[in-house]
Order: structure tokens, then sequence, then C-alpha cells
């Protein structure tokens, strides 16, 4: 497993350690460090053998830095029981920070994502989401404006200062999205298991939004993000989105329950988009409620200037208004459970 603090990253061989709690535990034992690695900047550590844990863990750190203080300080952290939070555009999410990230399913004109990109952010939205690219069932439905949908998130950039979040969908995009500076990059449910794209997105220094594909377990999302980190991007946030099951009755089923298994599995943030879970806006609020009361560290939400226009996704898009409300309802219950709104 692959872990991250600040510039840290921990690997250790034992799968069981895979949050800060198994660090701990394991790490409050006595343990030996290894000379093996001669490189300042990579040491061993191997683990007691008690209770049946043994290990190893490699620290790589940054350059210049030590680390032997750095486990030290990753142990003081783990006391601390908080994670550390991963910083999007100057948005921090997770360790009590929570991010909305909001805007249409698909850029459509400059002037529908500019106007969603004010709405949004003035309702407390601190990243603006809008697909370029899209993953469509059908090829016969809009496919997304692609690289002038990218020219048209950088012109909301530039109108509001939010950083934008957009779906890549293959690897040949990549310079595009580069050259674009976005500042997340999304990879859709369809694309969860496209390993050769988690391998590219890991080689970037892009933060990753990585959402649960349709029919994923919650091992499956957890190894598709040691792809990405394992390349040497720790910047990683999970999104779950609704799966498949056997109801018919909205798009996905919310599976609210991943949130705190995922905190038990991982020490990465994790946000919830009621969006595409319900398929319908009027269950859109209620299910953001739960998110924040579950636990998440942020959210994704689809806002439209006119839903029943819309040219992707408008039956669960809200109205700004609505997001206006909704932000409206959170908020309090954000201040209830002590987190950031950011
Ligand atoms: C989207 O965010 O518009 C989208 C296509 O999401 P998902 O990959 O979760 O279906
Ligand atoms: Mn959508």
């Amino acid at each position: 497993m692959i872990g991250y603090f600040g510039d840290i990253i921990f690997e250790t061989s034992d799968k069981k350690i895979c949050n800060f709690n198994d660090f701990k535990q394991a790490a409050s034992a006595n343990y030996s460090e290894h000379s093996r690695y001669r490189k300042k900047s990579e040491r061993e550590f191997i683990g007691p053998n008690n209770e049946g844990v043994s290990f190893t863990m490699k620290i790589r750190a940054g350059h210049g830095v030590r680390p032997r203080i750095m486990k030290d300080k990753l142990i003081k952290y783990c006391e601390s029981g908080k994670v550390c939070p991963l910083v999007i555009g100057g948005h921090k999410i997770g360790g009590g920070y929570f991010a909305v990230m909001s805007g249409p399913c698909s850029v459509e004109s400059k002037e529908q994502i500019t106007y969603v990109a004010q709405r949004v952010q003035a309702a407390g939205a601190s990243i603006l989401r809008g697909g370029a690219f899209k993953p469509r069932t059908s090829p016969y439905s809009f496919q997304g404006l692609r690289a002038e949908g990218l020219e048209l998130l950088q012109e909301a950039r530039k109108v509001t200062g939010q950083p934008i979040v957009t779906e890549l969908m293959n690897n040949e995009h990549i310079p595009l999205f580069v050259d674009a500076k976005v500042d997340m990059i999304q990879i859709g449910a369809r694309n969860m298991q496209n390993f050769e794209l988690l391998k590219a997105v890991g080689k970037l220094n892009v933060p990753v939004l990585l959402k649960r594909g349709l029919s994923s377990t919650l091992e499956e999302l957890v190894m598709s993000a040691e792809y990405i980190m394992a390349e040497g991007n720790p910047n990683v946030v999970l999104c779950e989105r609704g799966i498949r099951t056997f109801e018919t009755s909205m798009r996905n089923t919310l599976d609210i329950s991943a949130v705190p298994m995922l905190k038990k599995m991982t020490h990465l943030p994790v946000v919830i988009d009621p969006s595409h879970a319900a398929g319908i806006a009027f269950m859109v609020p209620a299910l953001a409620q739960a998110a924040v009361a579950v636990g998440a560290d942020g959210l994704m939400i689809e806002t439209h200037n006119d839903p029943a226009k819309a040219k992707s996704d408008g039956a669960q898009s809200l109205t700004p208004d609505q997001f206006d409300a909704l932000m409206n309802t959170i908020k309090p219950e954000l201040e209830f459970f002590g987190k950031t709104l950011n």
C-alpha cells in the first residue's frame, strides 16, 4: 500500500497497513531501520513480527528531507488523528476541510459556463466542474465541445479564479490538459480500470478525482488509486457516484457506506456525487446532506443554467437557485460537524 503525508510517500508491504491508524499501531511497536537503502531519500523500516504483523515500510521523502525525522513526524501526525488535506488550486479538501465542486455536466458555451461558474462560486463552491470530453452511452449523443470546451473552462477560470476539474478520457489528450493547466483531472466511472490511463495520470503533477466504476468494489477503487500513486502522484481524491443495483427507480444507488469504509481502507479524501447517483434533481439535496453527515470530504454536484435544455444529464442538474438552497442547508450542517467549507 502507498500512502502520503505532505511530501512523504510511504509504502508498506502489508496490505493491512493502509491507513494512518493501522500505521500507528504497527509503528508504535519497536522496529529497526534497515540500511539496505543507502540513498538519503529512501529508507526501509522492518516492522515487528508480533500479533501477525510483519511489514517493511519504505519512506521516500522529498529532496533534502530526512526520512527518520519524517517517520517521527508521521507517527505524531497519526496520533493527532488528523488526515493531511490535499490542495487543489489553493483550496483544501480532506482533514476537516470540505470542498464543493459544481458546474454543468457538459460545457456548452462561453456564456453558459461563465454564468454557472459565477453562480456556484457565489453560493460557496470552490471548484468548477464541466465536461469537455464526454463519455456518452450512445455515440449519437452530444460528445462534448472537446478542445473548445477546455478553452471555455479556462476563460471561466479567468473570470472567477476558481480551479477547474474536467474529465480525461484517453492518454492522447494529456498534452491538451497540461496546456490548459487543468487543476484537477477527473477519471470517470467508465475509465476507473483503464490502467494505462491511470498510470499516465500517475506521472503528472496534477490532483486526480477518481470516480468509482459503475459496478466496482471498493477494493477495486482503492487499487485503481494505487495505480496512480504508485507512479508518484499521491494527490488522489476518491468519488462515490452511485453503483448499479437491482433498483430501477433511480439512475444508480448511492452507496453511502462507501465513505466510512474507504476511510478505514485509505487515508484519501472521499467525495460524493449525488447527481450521478440519483439521476433525478429532486433527490440531490437530501443525498448531499447525507454525504456531509456520513463524513464525506466534499461534493460534486451538477448545476445548469437551464436544465431542461441541457445537452447532457439535464434531469439530474440543479438550477443555480436550487444549488443556492442546497448550499444553505449544508453550511449549518458542516458547522455542526466541525468541518470548514473552503
Ligand atoms: C460526469 O461527471 O459528468 C460523469 C460522466 O460522471 P461518471 O463518470 O461518474 O458517470
Ligand atoms: Mn454528467
